[in-house]
């Protein structure tokens, strides 16, 4: 058995939350050992994170003298895939900063850094619902909505690296505003604190008659999106009905972006997806409706739930040495 383990080469993953961090051991096969996580504290602000990092990195290297080949870094962006630089982040509240380089100048381990919804993409491909496809679109739906795109088994970046934010696909220019400054994006009615935000204006501009507010004891200062969730499986009319709705968006989303990259399946991630069929049946009920130009495009739930980005990281970390070697532009 060690024997066996000597030969087979690991990366780190990485996955860099607002919340926690978090690290794991991951090999060529896709086992995963040595998980560890801590708390980001954000608040601290970057050089304070990114010694936490290297520290947290250092814990996971030294478990077991594996041969690591590379890290790779799942990260909120904006970014630059290329340089490393995370650009702006608004949950880190970080601006420029080149997390590749610091990273590398201290551990000595080539580090790729790329975003957390297109690691997440590439973690479902290589180990998720999304086995075998080579050309698949990720939708992770959480506090924001991020998207991935692997298109001919890479990342897709696009020209500046900011390719997959299938989130501000914009579903209406007149629509609420969105944090990226644009109105109607998918995110602006889709993301969890928006699937909130409709079911309120549900209950209290349209006096919407529901039960909703029974799972919060009366409070809906605290209703979230896992309280509507239990609320439409408890069959409330009016968490169904939001269930429909965000199922429509996304559903029309879906079919104005397949018939561009005409990928085999589509994956729904993050906290959202969780809801399972409750979500993802008025999603294909809709693409199917809506979509004429292909059909069936399967959409499925993501099979790694919170250890896509960590696993997808480690993933493209293995992708990308490979490539190096072989001399290819790119991911
Ligand atoms: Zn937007």
């Amino acid at each position: 058995m060690n024997q066996k383990s000597n030969q087979t080469s690991w990366a780190v993953g990485f996955d860099l939350g607002g919340t926690n961090l978090r690290a794991a051991l991951v090999s060529e096969h896709g086992k995963v050992r040595a998980r560890y996580s801590r708390n980001t504290f954000a608040e601290r602000g970057p050089d304070a994170v990114i010694e936490e990092i290297i520290d947290l990195i250092k814990e996971v290297l030294k478990k077991g003298h594996r041969k690591v080949a590379s890290i790779g870094v799942a990260a909120p962006g904006p970014l630059d895939p290329g340089t490393g630089v995370i650009i702006k982040s608004p949950n880190l509240k970080w601006t420029n900063v080149p997390l590749k380089k610091c990273l590398e100048d201290n551990l000595n381990i080539p580090v790729i850094v790329d975003n957390d919804s297109q690691m997440t993409a590439f973690g479902e491909k290589w180990l998720g619902a999304g086995r075998g496809a080579n050309n698949l679109l990720c939708l992770t739906l959480g506090t924001g909505v991020g998207g991935g795109v692997i298109f001919n088994g890479h990342i897709f970046h696009g020209e500046t690296g900011s390719a997959g934010h299938i989130g501000h696909h914009i579903l209406d220019p007149n629509g609420p505003k969105c944090g990226c400054g644009a109105h109607g994006c998918l995110e602006s009615y889709v993301s969890a604190p928006n699937i909130v935000r409709r079911t309120l204006d549900a209950i209290n501009t349209n006096r919407r008659a529901t039960l909703i507010p029974q799972y919060v004891n009366g409070d809906l200062k605290r209703l979230t999106a896992y309280h509507i969730f239990q609320a439409a499986r408890d069959q409330d009319p009016l968490a169904m009905e939001i269930f429909e709705e965000t199922g429509y968006y996304i559903g029309l989303t879906l079919a104005s972006i397949i018939p561009i990259l005409d990928p085999k399946l589509v994956i729904i991630s993050g906290q959202v997806a969780q809801s399972g069929d409750l979500l993802l049946k008025p999603i294909r009920s809709h693409l199917d409706r809506i979509l004429h130009l292909r059909h069936p495009v399967p959409v499925l739930q993501a099979q790694l739930g919170d250890n896509g980005g960590l696993i997808g990281a480690a993933g493209v970390a293995f992708s990308r040495l490979g490539e190096c070697s072989s001399r290819t532009k790119g991911v």
